[in-house]
């Protein structure tokens, strides 16, 4: 009847004033709640921070059945539903962290109706007993969270989410919302695919974040790089910093406390306890700077986050574009801050090429690499390029990141770039051997060096041929070669090799013009102690 309808049109609205506390629904939330309170199936594209739980759990209260939500963030579930525990709302979850007891009492409140939501590690739902169970109660939704994990060539696929078909097949009148933050158009056509999601409405968001300003410096001395912007920009204000491992997260962590800024680790060697104890400092106290591997910040909501730091090359656009939307969520000006170098590059290649996998897998990786390579070493607005990458190509300059603000200056490497592949060629040819960065840089510039002297490289005749440009600026070349992929590393000494596109810069007749980024002058360290 109409008022039926009316009813259902209304009841969202209602349910988050009176169970959630807010006054208005936020950009495209209503329009996702309605059509799957409606019944009708969506694939929800929405930036971390934008209000995607409510997208599910509101229908979840507003349909008869329960709303059965697939996540993979085990170590969330329990804070997830205590958070919804405290608003009323009756939820549970089931997950390989739970004893026969506590799993025993989540079912047999979800089959005697008792539950609003009930949250599932993927891998619960290849387990026939799974579905039985879920068969023998009512659901009245299926949220698939993360949904970009069944993406076999996205940056965080999850063999457990290719299972997640079986829904539509067992259950084709319940509708399924699937949500993620991080999907480029081929990642969101591959979720439609493999989650059989062809009728559902797609619904895709604005996915810039106006407030957060983005800059990538060349990494010169990344702690003292990062004390200086503290010190200039962000005293006594809260902060992410990212590090690639452990070992990293502990010394900068010492570091900036060493140099007056609080600062705690973070990571998954750390016991439980202490990792709950910094998390929840960092939560509850102002001006405290996390130092941690991605292990932090899944779930994180604090909104007063003013800067997120990469010390580190982050594997992939889209997990530089989630930890860098930790900051400024409550819309004011933030800082997303990286420093990269050339070893960054060396390092993250020779963990692709050790990494475990298939050949398809590795390539995956190098592609996710090469895409973020080419963010750093872009001379466009970083903000157009992401939102290019995110499927919004037609943004204008920012006017607000580090390189609509200071243009970077780009010159013709080509003679460069010829001078540097053939001292390579000539190292593999005449001699048979291959060389890091370092021994390259010192046969162009033509420094005698112990190790030049050793191998008799000061008699090729590349010897010194470079001695028009700097140590830093020869490296810039290499990492800007190597971001083009005009250059290779491999093995564990980052030997560098060619590439199959090497000859066109190297061809006599009309080689390849290589454009590269003038290098910056290098800015005054902060004073720190070491
Ligand atoms: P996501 O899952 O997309 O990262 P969340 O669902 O965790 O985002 O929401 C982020 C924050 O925004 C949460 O604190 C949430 O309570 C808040 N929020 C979501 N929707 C609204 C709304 N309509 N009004 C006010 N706050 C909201
Ligand atoms: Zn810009």
């Amino acid at each position: 009847s109409p008022e039926t309808a009316t009813d259902l049109s209304t009841e969202p609205l209602k349910v988050l004033q009176r169970v959630f506390g807010y006054d208005s629904f936020r950009g495209t939330q209503q329009e996702i709640i309605d059509h799957v309170v409606g019944g009708g199936d969506a694939l929800v594209l929405m930036p971390t921070g934008g209000g995607k739980s409510l997208c599910y759990q509101i229908p979840a209260l507003v349909r008869p059945g329960v709303g059965i939500v697939v996540s993979p963030l085990i170590a969330l579930m329990q804070d997830q539903v205590d958070a919804l525990g405290a608003l009323g709302v009756r939820a549970g979850f089931l997950n390989s962290t739970q004893s026969y007891q506590q799993r025993r009492e989540t079912e047999d409140a979800f089959l005697s109706g008792e539950l609003d939501l009930l949250y599932l590690a993927p891998e619960r739902l290849r387990l026939d007993s799974t579905l039985d169970l879920l068969a023998r109660g009512e659901v009245g939704v299926f949220a698939i969270d993360e949904a970009h994990c069944v993406a076999q060539w996205g940056h965080d696929f999850r063999p457990d989410y290719l299972a997640l078909s079986v829904l539509h097949e067992r259950w084709p009148d319940v509708p399924r919302i699937a949500l993620t933050a991080t999907a480029t158009p081929a990642t969101r056509d591959e979720i439609a695919n493999r989650l059989q999601l062809t009728e559902a409405r797609h619904f895709v968001s604005d996915f810039d974040r106006p407030n957060i300003q983005y800059r990538i410096a060349p990494k010169t001395d990344a702690r003292r790089q990062l004390l200086q912007l503290l010190q200039t920009e962000h005293l006594g204000e809260s902060g992410i910093v990212y590090r690639l491992s452990r070992a990293e997260v502990e010394r900068t962590a010492e570091f900036l406390t060493a140099n007056g800024v609080t600062a705690l680790p973070y990571h998954a060697g750390l016991d439980k306890e202490i990792r709950a104890a910094h998390q929840s400092r960092f939560l509850r106290e102002d001006g405290l700077v996390m130092v941690a591997t991605i292990a932090f910040g899944m779930g994180i909501d604090k909104p007063d986050v003013r800067f997120v730091a990469h010390l580190d090359l982050p594997k992939s656009i889209e997990g530089y574009y989630q930890e860098t939307g930790r900051a400024g969520r409550d819309g004011l000006p933030s800082t997303a801050w990286m420093a990269y170098g050339l070893q960054d590059v060396v390092q993250q290649r020779k963990l692709i090429d050790n990494s475990e996998g298939d050949e398809a897998h590795r390539r995956t990786q190098s592609r996710h690499l090469d895409s973020m390579l080419a963010l750093c070493e872009t001379v466009q607005c970083r903000r157009a390029r992401l939102l290019d990458y995110f499927g919004q190509p037609d943004a204008e300059p920012c006017g607000n990141c580090d390189t609509c603000l200071s243009p970077p200056e780009s010159w013709d490497g080509t003679v460069a770039a010829q001078k540097l592949l053939s001292t390579v060629v000539r190292l593999q040819r005449e001699r048979n051997q291959k060389f890091g960065a370092g021994q390259i840089i010192d046969i162009l510039r033509g420094k005698k060096t112990q190790k030049v002297e050793q191998f008799r490289h000061d008699e090729l005749s590349v010897f010194g041929v470079g001695s028009d440009l700097s140590d830093n600026e020869w490296r810039g070349v290499i990492r800007q070669l190597l971001a083009q992929s005009l250059l290779a590393v491999e093995g564990d000494y980052g030997t560098l090799v060619l590439t199959d596109t090497s000859s066109e810069v190297l061809r006599r007749e009309d080689p390849r013009q290589v454009w590269l980024r003038t290098e910056p002058k290098k800015t005054p360290a902060a004073k720190a102690k070491a």
